[in-house]
C-alpha cells in the first residue's frame, strides 16, 4: 500500500491529499460540531447508520460553502380522489448544489407522497363510550360475579374506571389498528416540505461525500445507495494521515504557498493586501516553510481576536497548543480545530467576564 502511493506522481498524491483533507475536515466537523439527535440521529426501521437531519446537512452545506437551489419536478395533489381513487399528493423536487465558484457539484432529486404508510394509515385505539379517552384496555382479571374478562377504561392512560363487558359493541364495534387517515388533507403542506428536505438532504450527503456516515433517510435516493460502504460510527472514525513528502516537496513552492493563502483567507476573511503586510511584503514565491506558519499564526491570531473575541495571548497558546498535539496537522484542520478551542476558551471565560448591560432607548433589556 505504501509502495503503491510512492509510485503516484506528484498530482495524484495532491489528489489524495486533497481527499484526505476534505475526509478529516468531515469527520472533524462531524464530531466537534453535529449534535447527536439534532443534526443526526438513528431511526428506527432505518438501519445502524444514523440519517442526516436537515439542521445538519445545513451545517455541512455552510462548511463547503454549499449553495442550494431546488425545482419543483412534480407536484399532484387530487384533492377529490377523482383521478387515483383516494385523495392523494404527490410532490417531487430537484436539488441543485454549487459551490462558491458557482459549479454544480451534487444534485439530488427527493420526493414524498400521501401514500407512503405513515402518511395514508393512521393508528386507532378504542375510545371509551363514556369519557371519549384512547384509555381503553382488555381486563387480564375475570369479574368475580359473571367470570367475565372484559374492558376498563384506564385511569394512568387518562381515563375514567369504567367497566365494559367483553362482547359490549360499543367497545367491540370499533375499528383499531391501522385505519386510513381521514385527515390527510391536513398533511398536504408537510408532505410538500418533505420532498424538499429529501432533495437536500440527499445533495448534501452526495456532495460532501458523506455517504459513509450517513444513511438516506428514503429509498428513492437510490444513487447513494449503490455503493454504501459498511458503516463508519462517527464518534470513532480515524483521522487520516496526509501522505508526506516526495510529491509536495517537488510541487512549486510558490503555488503550494498561495494554495495555503486562499484556504486560509477563505475562512478568515482576510484580503490580498492584509496578507502581504503580515508578510512583511513578501509574495507567496518568497516564503519558506517557516514563514509560512508563521504568517498563518498570524492570520488565526487575528481571525481569533476578530471573529471568536479572544485575546491575541489566548489565541497564541492555543495555537501553540494544537501544533504540539499535532505537529503535522493539516491547514484545514487547524483552522477548524482552532475555531472549536477558541469557542471553548471564550466559553470558560464567561462567568469572570463583566458584560455590559444592554440597553435600547436608555433602558435595559438583560
Ligand atoms: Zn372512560
Amino acid at each position: 500500500m505504501t509502495n503503491a502511493i510512492m509510485q503516484l506522481p506528484d498530482r495524484g498524491i495532491q489528489q489524495v491529499n486533497g481527499a484526505i483533507d476534505h475526509y478529516n475536515t468531515l469527520v472533524l466537523f462531524m464530531q466537534h460540531s453535529l449534535r447527536d439527535g439534532l443534526d443526526y440521529g438513528k431511526i428506527q426501521g432505518c438501519g445502524d447508520k444514523p440519517i442526516l437531519f436537515k439542521p445538519g446537512a445545513e451545517k455541512i452545506a455552510t462548511l463547503f460553502g454549499l449553495r442550494e437551489s431546488l425545482e419543483r419536478l412534480e407536484a399532484i395533489k387530487d384533492w377529490t380522489g377523482n383521478d387515483f381513487g383516494e385523495p392523494f399528493f404527490n410532490f417531487e423536487y430537484k436539488c441543485t448544489l454549487k459551490n462558491r465558484e458557482g459549479h454544480i457539484v451534487a444534485e439530488c432529486v427527493g420526493s414524498c407522497n400521501s401514500w407512503e404508510e405513515k402518511y395514508r394509515y393512521r393508528t386507532a385505539q378504542r375510545v371509551c363510550p363514556q369519557c371519549g379517552a384512547a384509555a381503553i384496555k382488555r381486563s387480564q382479571y375475570e369479574d368475580r360475579q359473571t367470570g367475565d374478562k372484559g374492558w376498563y377504561c384506564h385511569s394512568k392512560s387518562g381515563g375514567c374506571n369504567a367497566k365494559f363487558r367483553s362482547d359490549d359493541p360499543q367497545i367491540t364495534s370499533q375499528q383499531q389498528g391501522k385505519v386510513p387517515n381521514e385527515r390527510i388533507f391536513d398533511q398536504v403542506n408537510t408532505i410538500d416540505k418533505m420532498s424538499q428536505k429529501r432533495a437536500f438532504v440527499g445533495s448534501v450527503i452526495l456532495a460532501a461525500n458523506a455517504s459513509n456516515f450517513f444513511a438516506v433517510e428514503h429509498s428513492e435516493i437510490q444513487t447513494i445507495d449503490a455503493d454504501w460502504e459498511p458503516q463508519e460510527d462517527i464518534g470513532n472514525a480515524a483521522h487520516l494521515e496526509r501522505v508526506p513528502g516526495g510529491g509536495e516537496a517537488a510541487r512549486d513552492q510558490g503555488q503550494l504557498n498561495r494554495d495555503r493563502i486562499q484556504l486560509i483567507i477563505g475562512r478568515t476573511e482576510h484580503t490580498l493586501a492584509q496578507v502581504k503586510q503580515m508578510a512583511d511584503g513578501k509574495t507567496a514565491d518568497q516564503l519558506n516553510d517557516e514563514e509560512m506558519q508563521s504568517l498563518i499564526d498570524q492570520l488565526l491570531i487575528d481571525w481569533g481576536r476578530k471573529r471568536h473575541h479572544v485575546s491575541v495571548q489566548i489565541a497564541r497558546n492555543l495555537l501553540d497548543e494544537i501544533r504540539s498535539e499535532q505537529p503535522r496537522i493539516t491547514d484545514n484542520n487547524l483552522i477548524l480545530r482552532f475555531a472549536q478551542r477558541c469557542s471553548e476558551a471564550l466559553s470558560e471565560q464567561v462567568p469572570t467576564q463583566r458584560k455590559a448591560a444592554t440597553t435600547v432607548g436608555g433602558v435595559s433589556i438583560d
